[in-house]
């Protein structure tokens, strides 16, 4: 069994990977930057550390530093939550060659799934359906104009290396197409350092469907079903459920066989999400792989009862799956949304000392939260401070439990996004499950 694991990153999914690793017997050691000096990740971790300027290249980036305190701290293992470090294949691969194990799959896969252009060639190769499109470099505008007719507008055209929501620009016809490959290649060029791009199919009214997997080092692989993550805005979640309310049980298996041959395809090991998107006569295609966990893997825990997290852990220590794919169970219905620290109109971040934090508690409510009554949230990070989970018996009583926990949450001192949240999961289209990616543009 690990002794102390390093959690590098902060927030919300330090303090999530903390409680595991409590539970599990396991110490942690956490690091903090100058902004997160009185943190509630600093306080709740065994040993935190100070790492740098609050800028994430001075501190939670910074890879020689955390080496260094894993060393001191003579920890067994690397923990990178999500962002920052997670999908960075140097970083794992600088772990493995310093005696740390890191909590993941391996470095060629997260090299591979992180090269959108990589990722679905290996996958249509290992029987995948990916959204039509071509699967190598563009190599000018003219080509790109030339597949985008082959296609049929509307395209989109996606940086290799895009993530996030940016990179990517929808074309609807021939005339749009020279400015928008222009300004994407340039913002893929300055947000990833790479402008290398690809273009498919754009999808009208999709639903955005994910399959969350496992997988051990003997390669035994199991899906944990599906969420449903339709709603976003920028193409950024925001509301996430399970199980989705839209596919039939029949393609529900299709895809977690589909995305659990292709993990054992390309030898995928730890836990990962192979995301869909979904169009109205329930046709998936392959999106992108994310290689570590997700921001919402707790609607996942919710309706199977498996910790995702402490999975990671003991696969990354060489454990056997505990369970087969028959023996994952199902039941009820989770729905997560996440809590932004942002301007409810304008939806710019809100920086700012918080005055008061009350959180509801009742049957079915789970918070995730890095933040306390008198953090200040500041503007060097994603403004994602909390997270809140209900699970109802079924659908219509997680939105029920979702509305009333919403309506008694308190939070001052910031601005946040729960007024936005409340239309939206009050809306008849969302009760009704009309939950495709464009919800947040079609009704708000
Ligand atoms: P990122 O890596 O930046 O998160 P993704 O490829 O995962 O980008 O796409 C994010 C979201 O963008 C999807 O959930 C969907 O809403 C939208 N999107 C991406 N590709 C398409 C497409 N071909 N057609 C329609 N919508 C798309």
């Amino acid at each position: 069994m690990f002794e102390k694991i390093l959690i590098a990153n902060r927030g919300e999914i330090a303090i999530r990977i903390m409680r595991t690793c409590e539970n599990l017997g396991i110490s942690t050691i956490v690091i903090y930057s100058e902004a997160d000096k009185d943190s509630l990740h600093v306080k709740l971790a065994d040993k935190a550390y100070f790492i740098g300027g609050p800028r994430v290249a001075d501190s939670y980036l910074n890879m020689e530093k955390i080496f260094e305190i894993a060393q001191i701290c003579d920890v067994d293992a690397i923990h990178p939550g999500y962002g920052l470090l997670s999908e960075n294949a140097e970083f794992a691969r600088k772990c493995e060659e310093k005696g740390f194990v890191f909590i993941g799959p391996s470095p060629n896969i997260i090299s591979a799934m992180g090269d959108k252009i990589k990722a679905r060639s290996m996958m249509k190769k290992a029987g995948v359906p990916v959204v039509p499109g071509i699967s190598h470099p563009l190599l000018s505008v003219e080509e790109a104009i030339i597949e985008a007719e082959k296609i049929g507008y509307p395209i989109m055209l996606k940086a290799s290396s895009g993530g996030g929501g940016i990179g990517m620009q929808v074309v609807r016809s021939r005339n749009e197409m020279h400015k928008a490959y222009e300004s994407n290649q340039k913002r893929a060029k300055s947000f990833f350092g790479h402008s290398e791009m690809y273009l498919e199919k754009y999808l009208e009214n999709p639903r955005h469907i994910e399959i969350q997997l496992l997988a051990d080092q003997e390669g035994n692989t199991v899906f944990l079903w599906e969420r449903e993550c339709s709603i976003q805005r920028r193409h950024q979640k925001i509301v996430e459920e399970a199980p989705s309310s839209f596919i039939d049980e029949q393609t529900r298996l299709r895809m977690g066989e589909i995305a659990v041959l292709a993990a054992k395809e390309i030898g995928y090991t730890n836990a990962g999400t192979i995301e869909f998107l979904v169009d109205q006569d329930k046709n998936f295609y392959f999106l992108e792989m994310n290689t570590r966990i997700q921001v919402e893997h707790p609607v996942t825990e919710e309706i199977t009862g498996i910790d995702i997290v402490e999975q990671q852990i003991k696969i990354a220590q060489g454990h056997t799956l505990p369970f087969t794919q028959k023996q994952i169970n199902r039941s009820g219905h989770a729905i997560e949304v996440r809590i932004y620290a942002e301007d409810p109109k304008t939806h710019f971040p809100s920086p700012g000392t918080i005055t008061k934090l009350s959180l509801p508690h009742d049957d079915g409510v789970r918070h995730e939260i890095g933040v306390h009554s008198k953090s200040t949230v500041t503007h060097f990070y994603d403004p994602m401070i909390a997270k809140l989970i209900v699970k109802g018996k079924n659908r219509q009583q997680a939105i029920e439990r979702l509305v009333k926990t919403l309506d008694s949450y308190e939070i001052e001192g910031i601005k946040t996004n729960i007024p936005m949240l409340q239309k939206i999961v009050t809306h008849q289209a969302f009760l009704n499950g009309d939950t495709t990616t464009e919800f947040v543009k079609n009704y708000l």
